[in-house]
């Protein structure tokens, strides 16, 4: 057995972190890497059709020879995520951090839960940016008390805003084969606790189902995960003198 690294994870120090980026676009170098056919002066593949497949720096032929060396350096070298400070561990190649940072999921920023809006921020800063371009969408609630909402049997989420904490929540709902399944999340990173909330919901008034759970961190209406637990309802609780039943709930969230 003969191994030719005996220290596979010697960690190196870059006096020079650009040297790990195209010297044209100062982008990440990513595989492939080329080099100029003389003086083997470095391009990345994107910035070879730029420039013409003609070396900027000696006006030689670059775009046919690839730099095998700065490849294996760019593949290997590791460095650790934006949120690392926030939980994430994960390393990432160099070449990838970019596109591991935009979805990593210990981000501390959320997305709009509006539908077909992009808006990405802080929490506070989400809030804020809720009321003022999507008005009236999100229904506001005071925490530690019960408030009532009409659930519609297939309306797939409700934005639910609390002012103190200024943080949305999300009324998941979906219909299932012995009736629909509830949850609540709030729009908060994954890192920050859930808040403890109960559920109700009536039949006439004599039957009912509830449940006492902690909200679900999710940082967009996507990338919701299975929750911790879940509220089922019955199909005969949805009233059924329409085609699009619905039914009374209480929601009461704790900010305790
Ligand atoms: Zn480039
Ligand atoms: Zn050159
Ligand atoms: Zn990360
Ligand atoms: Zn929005």
């Amino acid at each position: 057995h003969k191994t030719g690294n005996p220290n596979p994870n010697v960690v190196v120090t870059l006096s020079n972190p650009g040297l790990l980026d195209c010297p044209i676009c100062f982008e990440p170098l990513t595989v492939p890497v080329f080099q100029c056919d003389q003086n083997g002066h470095l391009a990345c593949s994107s910035c070879c059709t730029k420039i013409k497949n003609i070396c900027p720096s000696c006006s030689c032929p670059i775009g046919s020879n690839r730099c095998s060396a700065m490849e294996k350096v760019v593949e290997s070298s590791t460095t650790s995520c934006r949120n690392k400070k926030y939980g994430c561990t994960t390393p990432v190649t160099y070449n990838k951090k970019n596109e591991h940072e935009r979805t990593c999921k210990y981000s501390p920023t959320c997305s709009c839960p509006y539908l077909g809006c992009k808006f990405v921020s802080s929490t506070m800063e989400l809030y804020l940016h809720y009321i003022n371009d999507h008005g009236d969408s999100a229904i506001e609630f005071v925490s530690d008390n019960f408030f009532t909402i009409t659930l519609k049997k297939y309306n797939k989420s409700i934005v639910l805003r609390e002012r103190d904490v200024s943080t949305l929540f999300i009324l998941h709902n979906n219909v299932d084969a012995l009736g629909n399944v509830v949850s609540l999340s709030c729009i908060q990173p994954i890192f920050k606790e859930g808040f403890m909330y109960n559920l109700v919901a009536r039949h006439r008034g004599s039957d009912s189902v509830k449940l006492r759970s902690v909200t679900q961190s999710i940082r967009s209406l996507q990338g919701y995960p299975r929750p911790r637990s879940l509220l089922l309802i019955p199909q005969e609780f949805f009233s059924s003198d329409s085609n699009d039943g619905q039914l009374e709930m209480d929601v009461r969230v704790h900010m305790a």
